[in-house]
C-alpha cells in the first residue's frame, strides 16, 4: 500500500498530526518535497514536537523515515533537528532515518539570497520564510546546485563548489553583498553533511525494493494544494510540487502508483505569508479565530492569516490532489462560534464564481458567505459522529457536499487520540 497524506488548502492543515496517527501499520514514511520552510506539529506521549525536515513517522518504533530526492535539505538545520529530538528521547539512527544522496543541499548562501531578495522587494515581498527555499530550487532547475552525495565525494567536491560559488558570487555582487567563499563553503559542507554521512544512501533503490516487497509506504507532503508551484496561487506559492501525484517521484519510487490519497482539510482557513486570501477575516473576528486555533507559524512563529472555510478553494484542492479520503482537522476550534461563516462562492465583478480562479481574477474575488448555526457546545470530547451536536454533523455534511468528497477522519484536538472515524470510505 502506497498512501500519500497531503494538504488540501494553504498548508498548516494538521498533516503532521494525521501522518503521526495514520502511519501506525506502515513500514516507511517518506517526505517528497520542500525543505525546512514549514513545520509539522506532532503531539504524542513524549510531548509536542515541531518537525521541519524529519518525517512524522520518527516517533513510532519500527518505521523507517526517508528524506526523499525531491527535497531540499539544509544539513545544519537537519543536524539540529536530530539533536533536538534525541535530547527529548527520540531514537534516531541510520536504521530509522535515511537521507537521499540525490536530494539538493540548501546552502547558507541560499538563505542569504532569500533574505536579500525579500528585503529588496520591501512592501512587495512574497512572504518567504527566508530559509533559502526559492533560491535553492532555482539552482536545482538551473543545474547549479549540489546534491547531498556530492558533498561526500572529496575528490570532486572542490571543483563543484568552485563552479557554484562563482555563479552565486555574480548574483551576490548584484545585491552589493560580497561573494561566496569556496573555503567557507567547503568547511560548512564538511562539518554538517559530513556528520550526516551515515544516514545518506540511495533511497530510491531502498524504496523501490520496499515497494516490490509489498511494504506499506506513506508519502508525507509539506504545505497544500494552493501553494503548489504549478497549480497554486502563483507566485505566492512554494517552489515545489505539493500535489500527491508528485509523491512517488519526489520520494524515489517513480515507477509506482499511489493506492490512496488522504487529503487533510482544515475546518476553517489559514494562510501564512503573502498573496490573495479571499476569506481573510480582520479585527476582533480574526483575533478570536487565531487564538482559538493557535494559528502561529510552526517554523517562523508568524501570526497566520485566518478566515472562514473556503468551499471554492477546497473543492479545487480536493480535485487537484485526487483525494479519495478526507481528514477534517481542527473541527473543535469552531466550538466557540455562535454562527459559522462558510464561503460558498466568489463574487468577481458581479459574477458568481464557483470554479477556483487564478491570477488577477483571484485578486479581485470577494467572498460570498452563508452562515451555519454554531454548535452551542465544546465538541473536543466527542469520539463519534453520534456524539456531535446536530449542528456540527450538519456542518460536516455541508462541506462534504461543497467539496464533493466524503470525510473519513474528524480531528477534534491536537493529541494522537483526539479524533474519530466518521465513516469508512
Ligand atoms: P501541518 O503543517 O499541516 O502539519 O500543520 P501545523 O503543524 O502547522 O499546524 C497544525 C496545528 O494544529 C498544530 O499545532 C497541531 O498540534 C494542531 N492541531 C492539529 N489537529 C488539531 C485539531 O483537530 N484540533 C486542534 N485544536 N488542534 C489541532
Amino acid at each position: 500500500m502506497i498512501t500519500a497524506v497531503v494538504g488540501i488548502n494553504w498548508g498548516d492543515e494538521g498533516k503532521g498530526r494525521m501522518v503521526d496517527l495514520l502511519c501506525a501499520g506502515y513500514d516507511i514514511v517518506a517526505r517528497y518535497q520542500g525543505g525546512n520552510n514549514a513545520g509539522h506539529t506532532v503531539v504524542n506521549d513524549m510531548g509536542k514536537f515541531a518537525l521541519n525536515l524529519i518525517p512524522c513517522g520518527i516517533f513510532r518504533a519500527g518505521i523507517v523515515n526517508v528524506l526523499g530526492t525531491g527535497m531540499v535539505i539544509d544539513p545544519e538545520h537537519l543536524w539540529n533537528e536530530i539533536e533536538t529530538l534525541r535530547a527529548r528521547g527520540a531514537e534516531i539512527t541510520p536504521d530509522n532515518l535515511k537521507v537521499s544522496e540525490k536530494a539538493i543541499i540548501c546552502m547558507p548562501y541560499h538563505r542569504t539570497l532569500d533574505v536579500l531578495e525579500e528585503d529588496r522587494l520591501g512592501a512587495n515581498a512574497q512572504g518567504s520564510t527566508r530559509r533559502g527555499i526559492a533560491p535553492v530550487y532555482s539552482d536545482k532547475y538551473h543545474r547549479k546546485a549540489l546534491r547531498v552525495g556530492d558533498a561526500l565525494r572529496a575528490d570532486t567536491l572542490r571543483g563543484k563548489v568552485e563552479t557554484v560559488a562563482g555563479f552565486k558570487s555574480v548574483l551576490m555582487s548584484g545585491y552589493g553583498a560580497g561573494s561566496v567563499s569556496v573555503g567557507d563553503t567547503l568547511a560548512w559542507l564538511g562539518e554538517f553533511v559530513g556528520r550526516l554521512a551515515p544516514f545518506v544512501t540511495n533511497t530510491e533503490s531502498y524504496l523501490e525494493s520496499a515497494a516490490s516487497d509489498g511494504k506499506n509506504i506513506m508519502l508525507e507532503a509539506q504545505l497544500g494544494t494552493l501553494r503548489d508551484i504549478d497549480f497554486g496561487i502563483y507566485p505566492y506559492t512554494t517552489s515545489s510540487t505539493t500535489l500527491a501525484a508528485y509523491g512517488p517521484i519526489g520520494a524515489g519510487i517513480p515507477g509506482r502508483r499511489l493506492d490512496r490519497v488522504v487529503g487533510v482539510m482544515k475546518a476553517y482557513s489559514s494562510s501564512v505569508g503573502g498573496g490573495p486570501f479571499t476569506v481573510e477575516m480582520s479585527g476582533a473576528e480574526a483575533d478570536a479565530l487565531r487564538e482559538a486555533g493557535g494559528e502561529y507559524g510552526t517554523a517562523t512563529g508568524r501570526p497566520r492569516r485566518v478566515g472562514a472555510f473556503d468551499c471554492v478553494a477546497s473543492r479545487f484542492g480536493v480535485k487537484m490532489q485526487g483525494a479519495d479520503t478526507l481528514a477534517l482537522t481542527k473541527f473543535d476550534v469552531l466550538s466557540y462560534m455562535e454562527r459559522i461563516p462558510v464561503c460558498v462562492a466568489y463574487d468577481i465583478g458581479g459574477a458568481r464564481v464557483t470554479d477556483f480562479p487564478t491570477g488577477d481574477e483571484l485578486e479581485a474575488a470577494k467572498p460570498v458567505y452563508e452562515y451555519l448555526p454554531g454548535f452551542g457546545t465544546d465538541i473536543s470530547g466527542c469520539r463519534s459522529a453520534a456524539e456531535l451536536p446536530s449542528a456540527a454533523r450538519d456542518y460536516i455534511g455541508f462541506i462534504e457536499n461543497a467539496v464533493g468528497a466524503r470525510i473519513q477522519y474528524v480531528s477534534v484536538g491536537p493529541g494522537r487520540d483526539d479524533y474519530f472515524i466518521k465513516c469508512e470510505v
